[in-house]
């Protein structure tokens, strides 16, 4: 029998693990934390009432297209269910109660409001710019004849979405990052890892635990994999440890030079999650802090009733060290009692997480820097003998994404598959 070991219990390593295992593939799943998911993380957020309504620390929405999760998700039994407020819809807000205040102008006067619809198309004009390679969003939004105040909202919109910052950012994301167009916007019942949990389940005791992989070792014939359970053979392994982490794994003999020339040119964005609770009635709303780089909103839940949680996203390594400082305070949540003074917030009860400093992530998910070439994922993505290489990161136009993470997963399980001559089956009743 084929013995395979996967490296993350991510959702691109569950994808790939349970592909495998339906087609009669012995696999072994290590994770390093003790929990399933990686950057996928749901849980409750407590109040002063006890437990509280379940929050994403890590990755929200459903976004369109996700047609692999939502299979995914049929497989195992889960469901979507509506936020009721669109991701892709924010209300642009500079301080509290005002659209537009003092500091876009300088001169302590307020200036013409910038409205979603000004938002809206400035970005459709800016989706309609040609982009040579080596152009940068802010390239890009300088070529636009628009108030400067607009183009510093459509900035900050699209330097939140790829969690990096505008001046780096190949213009090419405005064609499928940057949507303004309303959608409806999803997550899974019950939390996002409700999938990645089911998923484990489905693999049982083949999924170790706070088992870090140390070292692998390749050859033609197979893959010798270190960690602190010790040193095992298998057939073939699939690395989908986030893109800082594949940099740093011994892998022996080293990967090619053109694999690790795109991992370097390759760059991690940050982001991080604040949820506050909220008191009294809530109603759903999605705002942007255009000079604090992050945004905020209040979804309904699987009843259809608003969640009484302000939930907030900061994107961008400026607006993740100005946010969420290293000595305790949370400057964050003063801006956001700031920002939102329609809500009565329970601001002691806020959590705010971090991915940047975590050690199995090491960031929030890759971003489009112009040092990055478009290819650089799909390089990664090569069968290397018996070693393949899954992730986000390696997803193309889904990168950055749940979808793009199981789509991933799914690939490199059907590459292994090729390289083993096993076929691809069903033996889903095994397990
Ligand atoms: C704050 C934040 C918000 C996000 N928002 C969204 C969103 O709204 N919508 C969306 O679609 N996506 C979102 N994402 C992105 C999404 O979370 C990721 O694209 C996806 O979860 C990545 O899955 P993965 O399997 O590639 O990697 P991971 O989930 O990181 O899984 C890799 C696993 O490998 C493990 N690991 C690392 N090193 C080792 C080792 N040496 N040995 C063993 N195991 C190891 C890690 O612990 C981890 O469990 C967000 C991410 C963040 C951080």
């Amino acid at each position: 029998m084929t013995r395979v070991a996967v490296v993350g219990a991510g959702f691109a390593g569950l994808a790939a693990a349970v592909t495998l295992a339906d087609s009669g593939v012995d696999v072994v799943v290590y994770e390093a934390r003790d929990r399933v998911g990686g950057r996928v993380w749901s849980q409750p957020l407590d109040g002063p009432d006890g437990v509280g309504p379940v929050i994403e620390r890590g990755a929200e929405f459903v976004l369109e297209g996700s047609d692999e999760m939502r299979s995914w998700l049929e497989r195992v039994g889960l469901r979507l269910v509506d936020t009721g407020m669109s991701y892709y819809v924010r209300e642009p807000r500079w301080a509290h109660g005002m659209t537009v205040d003092a500091p876009a102008t300088g001169t302590g006067e307020s200036v013409e409001a910038v409205t979603i619809e000004d938002m809206r198309l400035t970005a459709s004009a800016l989706a309609r710019l040609q982009h040579e390679p080596g152009v940068s969003v802010a390239d890009l939004l300088d070529r636009l004849d628009v108030r400067p105040e607009v183009a510093e909202a459509v900035r900050a919109r699209i330097e939140v979405s790829c969690a990096w910052n505008a001046n780096d950012l190949a213009a090419s994301v405005v064609d499928h990052v940057a949507s303004f167009e309303s959608a409806p916007s999803h997550r899974v019942d019950g939390g996002n890892q409700g999938l990645a949990l089911r998923l484990s389940g489905l693999l049982g005791d083949q999924v170790r635990m706070s088992t870090a992989v140390t070292k692998v070792e390749h050859s033609a014939g197979g893959a010798l994999i270190s960690s602190v359970s010790g040193v095992e053979l298998y057939d073939a392994v699939i690395l989908t440890v986030p893109l800082p982490l594949l940099r740093d794994l011994e892998i022996v003999p080293p990967l090619p030079l053109d694999r690790r020339e795109a991992l370097q040119r390759m760059t991690m964005g940050h982001a991080a999650k604040a949820h506050v609770p909220v008191r009294g009635a809530v109603a759903t709303s999605a705002v942007l802090s255009v000079p604090d780089r992050f945004w905020c909103w209040t979804a309904t839940g699987a009843d259809g009733v608003v969640v009484p949680v302000l939930n907030a996203f900061a994107g961008s390594p400026g607006a993740v060290s100005a946010l969420c400082t290293n000595d305790g305070t949370t400057p964050w949540v003063a801006r956001l009692v700031d920002i939102r003074d329609d809500l009565d917030l329970d601001e002691t009860s806020a959590v705010v997480t971090t991915w940047h400093d975590d050690p199995w992530a090491q960031g929030a998910y890759s971003a489009a820097s112009l040092s990055a070439r478009p290819g650089d994922g799909d390089v990664l993505a090569e069968p290397l003998g018996r070693l393949f290489v899954a992730g986000e990161h390696t997803a193309g136009q889904w990168s950055g994404l749940m979808e793009g993470a199981l789509r991933s997963g799914s690939r490199a399980a059907r590459q292994v598959l090729d390289a083993v001559g096993a076929k691809p089956g069903d033996s889903r009743g095994r397990t």
